[in-house]
């Protein structure tokens, strides 16, 4: 990067704004000009979309000049915040919200939605509140994606694996996070489904990874399974294989290392498929979930237009935590930006949003909250060589700008003091200072204010 120009901003003390503030979105964008010299380019968020996208641009467009900006005052979003934190292999603008459930009981104490559990654990500043209260035997989990996976895994791994991670630098859960884990006494996780399992939404890795959870068995009903086996013939690789691993565990006998494994482990995890859920049940006292009431659905349709439909059958699982992972979901950036809130999506043409030319977007908000880092990378590259193509067809504003001189006029006038990127590497260094003492690859530093005290700001 040494000979390229790139700066990394966290603006954290934007007070009570996304990115970026309310109603500013075109005059930040005429900040920025794109003369095919030295084009000046603005990347807003962090995470891998962003920095991908910025990457993709510097080394196509060494001149280029790219301004990184993020609300956090730390960089990487998803890689920080959304990956779990015992798959330190995967961390090589994402959905800021998770999609409702809408229905009633929502609300109670005791539901949450996956996206917020994960940022809690990880350390994302806005969920260091959450205080789950695990103090329960059972907790459902609502989606069969890998969200939902890790999210179960997190759950119940045994506290000792968990540490044992810490040795060996594996894993940077935060400190909090690990003792209210310690503390759990959830003993069997469900994770259930409206569909079936040749529909569930999780991948054979993190399947596999499951099936072989220390101190926790699996329970699957082979009566799901029935008559699976002729059309798993049927189906595309990836999902054959996947299948065939779901079949083989809930239907044949394991050997007798799996069996004494099983029969000795104290926790369990079970996919439950056919069910919608209908509402989260009050206890009787009203003050918290108590259960999940889940209509029982049969499927209609074939291969990708396959529908869960009521067959009119609920059934009740009680349990005492209830966390919903049906998927993440972008949110508007600003009114002047084109938003589908339907499809939670920025309309946008490999990447081009559509009727704001010089305006472009990549990752989950480009094409909705599906695909690993992998795939964004990808995406985001594309992007990148769009706006790198209408840059040399002379389609991108142009002519002398402010660039970063005019958004920090605008930071200072409101008293705003960024982030920049060596500010991160002190932070960074402290966090990897914290963990030495404990034997993890960082402590995460998750409240800005004291993030903001060490700066000196
Ligand atoms: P996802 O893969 O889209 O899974 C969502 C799950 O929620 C599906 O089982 C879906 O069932 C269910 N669902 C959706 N709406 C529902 C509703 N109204 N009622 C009941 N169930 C509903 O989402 P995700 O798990 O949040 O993951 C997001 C993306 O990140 C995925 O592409 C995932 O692979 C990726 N990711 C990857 C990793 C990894 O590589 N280790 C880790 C985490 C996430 P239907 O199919 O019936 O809609």
């Amino acid at each position: 990067m040494a000979s390229r120009c790139w700066r990394w901003w966290g603006l954290s003390a934007w007070p009570r704004t996304r990115l970026p503030p309310a109603g500013s979105t075109p005059s930040f964008r005429h900040h920025f000009s794109t003369q095919e010299k030295t084009p000046q380019i603005c990347v807003v968020g962090s995470g891998p979309a962003g920095f991908y996208t910025a990457q993709h641009l510097l080394k196509q467009h060494p001149q280029a000049h790219v301004d990184i900006y993020e609300k956090q005052p730390v960089p990487f979003g998803l890689v920080r915040f959304g990956v779990a934190p015992d798959h330190p292999e995967v961390k090589s603008y994402g959905a800021e919200d998770h999609r409702a459930l809408e229905i009633p009981g929502e609300e109670l104490p005791g539901v949450f939605s996956a996206r917020a559990f994960v940022g809690w654990y990880n350390g994302l500043p806005e969920n260091q509140e959450l205080e789950p209260d695990l103090s329960c035997d059972t907790a459902v989990i609502l989606g069969q994606g890998n969200v939902a996976l890790d999210v179960a895994r997190i759950l119940l791994t045994p506290p000792e694996h968990l540490e044992a991670l810490l040795l060996c630098q594996r894993t940077d859960i935060t400190k909090a996070a690990l003792g209210v884990l310690r503390q759990s006494r959830v003993k069997t996780v469900w994770l259930v489904g409206r569909r079936g399992p040749l529909q569930v939404a999780f991948t054979i890795k993190e399947l596999r990874e499951m099936i072989q959870l220390p101190g926790a068995r699996p329970i699957l009903d082979p009566a799901d399974f029935l008559g699976l086996q002729d059309k798993i013939k049927e189906v595309p690789r990836p999902r054959k294989r996947l299948t065939e691993l779901l079949f083989r565990t809930a239907t044949e006998k394991p050997g007798p290392e799996e069996a004494v494994r099983q029969a000795s482990a104290s926790r369990a995890w079970g996919l439950r498929f056919f069910r919608s859920p209908q509402q989260v049940l009050p206890s009787p006292d009203g003050r918290r979930a108590a259960g999940v009431r889940l209509a029982v659905t049969r499927l209609e349709g074939v291969d990708e237009a396959t529908r869960a439909v009521p067959t009119g059958d609920i059934e009740d699982l009680p349990c005492g935590l209830v966390l919903s992972s049906i998927g993440y979901k972008s949110r508007p950036v600003d009114p002047s930006v084109p938003f589908d809130s339907k499809l939670g999506v920025i309309p946008n043409v490999e990447g081009r949003v559509m009727d704001v030319p010089g305006l472009y977007c990549s990752g989950w908000v480009k094409r909705g909250p599906t695909g690993v880092i992998a795939t964004t990378m990808t995406d985001s590259f594309l992007t990148g060589q769009m706006l790198l193509q209408d840059l040399k067809a002379g389609l991108l504003p142009s002519g002398p700008r402010p660039g970063y001189a005019a958004i920090q006029a605008l930071l200072s006038s409101r008293g705003v003091q960024p982030v920049s990127f060596s500010d991160w590497e002190k932070l960074d260094a402290e966090e990897v200072a914290r963990g030495q003492g404990t034997g993890k690859p960082r402590e995460k530093l998750v409240d800005p204010q004291e993030m903001l005290r060490l700066l000196g700001h």
